[in-house]
């Protein structure tokens, strides 16, 4: 009825209220430890329900035999997550720009709650880790340039990553440091080498200017041109936390964007896949 409608509405302040107490306290304007388990950071949320319900819904089409490759890593922990889960691809790979790789794997060796499940899912006692580069049955962590795709392909394949096997790529956050031409050939080369894969491409982009207006284009149109790709999807989610008005005008133009994309030569099902 009416006034149910209408008393939907009203409840639904209490969300706005909250989510506005949250966004003072991340800046700062007074201290309230509890309210984060109130309300969602749409941010986080956008990524963790898209990218890794994506990746999770990948991981569970194939039965886990397949591959992972985490393009511009950074210090992520998803292959420790999915060892909990119980949800490990065959080989869990990650790139970043050598240094990057020689911080993460300097944290790697020194602390035991992250090496400890990696030599567990490692069958010999020996295992390769250079300044550069950890190989080991499970996860494996390349350093490399993703704008030098042939070196790429070279490391990629030193480690024994196979284009046979169904390979889901995932980039969060990432491609924005390359140019268009340069992300698109990279996204060109999956194409070109994996009959069955799905490039998930998870972005930030601010819709104020007119280079997130262009980004949020080219993301669509890079994934959609990829050849033999048989669907693509793409969400925009606009943020949600605002405080005062120029804040509010600030985060309406902040997205978030999730692109994916996929060849099924396989048939194993992506195209209905969904966040
Ligand atoms: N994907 C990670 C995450 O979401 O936590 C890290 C995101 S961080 C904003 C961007 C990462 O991309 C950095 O670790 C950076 O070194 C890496 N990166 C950017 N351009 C790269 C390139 N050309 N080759 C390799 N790594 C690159």
């Amino acid at each position: 009825t009416d006034s149910d409608t209408a008393d939907e509405a009203v409840r639904a302040t209490c969300d706005d209220a909250s989510i506005c107490k949250r966004f003072a306290t991340s800046k700062s304007y007074w201290k309230d430890p509890y309210i984060q388990y109130f309300v969602r950071q749409i941010g986080y949320y956008a990524r963790v329900q898209g990218v890794n319900h994506l990746l999770d819904t990948f991981l569970r089409k194939t039965s886990c035999d397949c591959q992972v490759v985490n393009l511009g890593a950074g210090l992520d922990t998803t292959f420790w997550r999915l060892k909990d889960e119980n949800l490990l691809p065959k080989k869990y790979f990650e790139v970043d720009f050598p240094m990057i790789v020689a911080r993460k794997l300097h944290n790697i060796k020194t602390k035991p709650p992250l090496s400890k499940p990696i030599i567990e899912t490692h069958s010999t006692d020996s295992l390769l880790i250079e300044s550069h580069s950890l190989d080991s049955d499970r996860y494996c962590v390349v350093g490399a340039d993703l704008r030098d795709l042939p070196a790429l392909e070279d490391k990629l394949k030193k480690f024994h990553m196979s284009p046979d096997l169904p390979t889901l790529f995932m980039a969060e956050c990432v491609l924005v440091y390359m140019t268009p031409e340069q992300s698109s050939k990279l996204v060109h080369w999956v194409a070109d080498m994996f009959p069955t894969a799905m490039f998930v491409n998870y972005e930030q982009v601010n819709m104020e200017d007119r280079f997130g207006q262009v980004m949020v284009e080219n993301l669509q149109r890079r994934q959609c041109n990829l050849a033999g790709v048989e669907v693509c999807r793409s969400l925009e989610i606009e943020c949600l936390e605002f405080l005062d008005e120029k804040e509010l005008l600030q985060q309406l133009l902040q997205h978030y964007c999730i692109c994916w994309a996929s060849k099924d030569r396989l048939r194993l099902g992506f195209s209905s896949l969904r966040p």
